[in-house]
């Protein structure tokens, strides 16, 4: 085997065309570098270059390097992180798993030809060069460790996988600029409409009730909505809700192919708990499953289980919920 690559001396670049992520990315940067004691730069690029720069130094960056581009599309982006790379040399490149990020990761791994890996969970760098990653495989059912002998090397990092890095006053970041002239984009927007959104985000929802397919009618996710309003929550749903049927639009899926949840509190009601849909809610501190089937796998993945008929279970909690909330109880008046 050939023998490891030294640590290069760049340290570690952060780039995430979503600014919330810049803090997030800069935590894990800190961590990777701190042990090596390596400097950690972050890219500003593109659209979103001076919220980049400014939340950077913010979070304690020791070096923000601006890369003003002649165009602003995934290309150039990717393009003129290209640049950053090529101008740091950094040992590892971290970039935050949005949409655009895994597209502009990957697009330059491909240019630069280095390693790209995707949905790290877990980094770590060791002084002979080896950075050892670990990702989530098989629906999540299993963790692979990864290793990779050279740098740089990119990594996509997906949202909320390590803590915001803590604000510093009086920030002391050095600042950098390099302009990059990118070719002009070979895709040609004609026009670019919004999608309707669901308004309520269950990403940020510190209690999530989730229905499944134990919900018989549209009409009645309404029992369920309202224990989600008393409880301060979100109303969020498995795959068959928010895809087989529309009762739920699409952002409110939890799992695989949905979003991923992290709350104090999920409440799943009539969901039989398939890995798909696991994955997606394993992060929450407290599961409590209702399902009438004593057998069904949501009950592994719970804290509490109760084994019974959602149509009484849910009621009940609703009234315990009034009553806590020092609400009229129509029962006990009756
Ligand atoms: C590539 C791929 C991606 C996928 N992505 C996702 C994803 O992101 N999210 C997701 O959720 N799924 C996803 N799935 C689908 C997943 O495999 C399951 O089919 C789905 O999660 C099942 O949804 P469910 O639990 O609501 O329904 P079911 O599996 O049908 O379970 C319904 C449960 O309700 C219980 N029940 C019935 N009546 C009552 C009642 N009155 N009271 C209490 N309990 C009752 C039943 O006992 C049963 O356990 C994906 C599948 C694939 C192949």
């Amino acid at each position: 085997m050939a023998a490891p690559a030294s640590v290069n001396d760049g340290g570690i670049l952060v780039f995430a065309d979503n600014v919330e992520l810049v803090g997030e990315l800069l935590t894990a940067g800190f961590e990777l570098a701190g042990g090596l004691q390596l400097p950690v730069t972050v890219a500003a690029i593109g659209g979103n270059a001076q919220s980049q720069l400014a939340e950077g130094l913010a979070c304690g960056a020791g070096h923000v390097l601006v890369v003003n581009l002649t165009h602003d599309s995934e290309e150039s982006i990717a393009t003129g992180l290209c640049s950053a790379i090529r101008a740091t040399n950094p040992a590892v490149v971290l970039v935050g798993a949005t949409r655009m990020g895994a597209g502009i990761a990957a697009r330059a791994g491909q240019m630069l030809q280095i390693p790209c890996v995707s949905n790290c969970i877990a980094l770590e760098l060791h002084s002979d060069g080896y950075l050892r990653v670990e990702r989530r495989a098989y629906g999540g059912q299993f963790v692979s460790r990864q290793l990779l002998r050279s740098g740089p090397r990119l990594v996509t990092v997906p949202p909320r996988c390590f803590p915001q890095a803590m604000k510093v006053a009086g920030a002391s970041g050095r600042i950098t600029e390099i302009s990059v002239t990118v070719p002009p984009p070979r895709l040609k927007i004609v026009s670019v409409s919004q999608r309707t959104r669901s308004p309520v985000d269950i990403t940020k929802a510190e209690v999530i009730v989730g229905a499944g397919r134990g919900v018989q009618k549209i009409e009645d996710l309404q029992l369920l909505e309202q224990l989600a309003r008393l409880l301060d929550g979100a109303l969020a749903g498995s795959r068959p809700l928010t895809g087989d049927v529309d009762w739920l639009p699409m952002e409110r899926r939890i799992g695989l192919s949905g979003q991923t949840v992290k709350p104090r509190l999920y409440i799943a009601c009539g969901i039989s708990g398939q890995i798909e849909h696991i994955v997606g809610m394993k992060g929450a501190r407290t599961v409590v499953a209702i399902n009438n089937d004593r057998n069904a796998p949501i009950h592994i993945a719970a804290d509490y289980s109760v084994i019974g008929d959602l149509y009484q279970v849910v009621p009940a909690l609703i009234q315990a919920c009034e009553r806590a909330k020092g609400k009229p109880d129509p029962a006990m008046s009756a």
